[in-house]
């Protein structure tokens, strides 16, 4: 009876060792997704509005904005 316990209980642990390695390798990439992954979010330095990197407006100190209309207002409170 205890020699049946002790093939089970190696049974189990080969299997998660398995499961591991098979977790290991990335899962194929989504479709729909563009290539690269997501573009990172930024936070409009006047009103905080989040746009994508490739759509954020910086200024001359790389601060981002959502605008050019934002930008030209530059980072004031008001
Ligand atoms: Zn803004």
């Amino acid at each position: 009876m205890k020699f049946i316990l002790l093939m089970v209980v190696v049974g189990v642990v080969l299997w998660m060792i398995n499961s591991r390695g098979r977790k290991a390798v990335p899962p194929p990439s989504r479709p729909g997704q563009p290539p690269g992954g997501p573009s990172p979010m930024l936070a409009c330095t006047r009103c905080g509005v989040h746009v994508p990197q490739p759509e954020a407006v910086t200024d001359s100190a790389g601060r981002p904005y959502c605008g050019v209309p934002h930008r030209d207002a530059g980072p004031g409170s008001a």
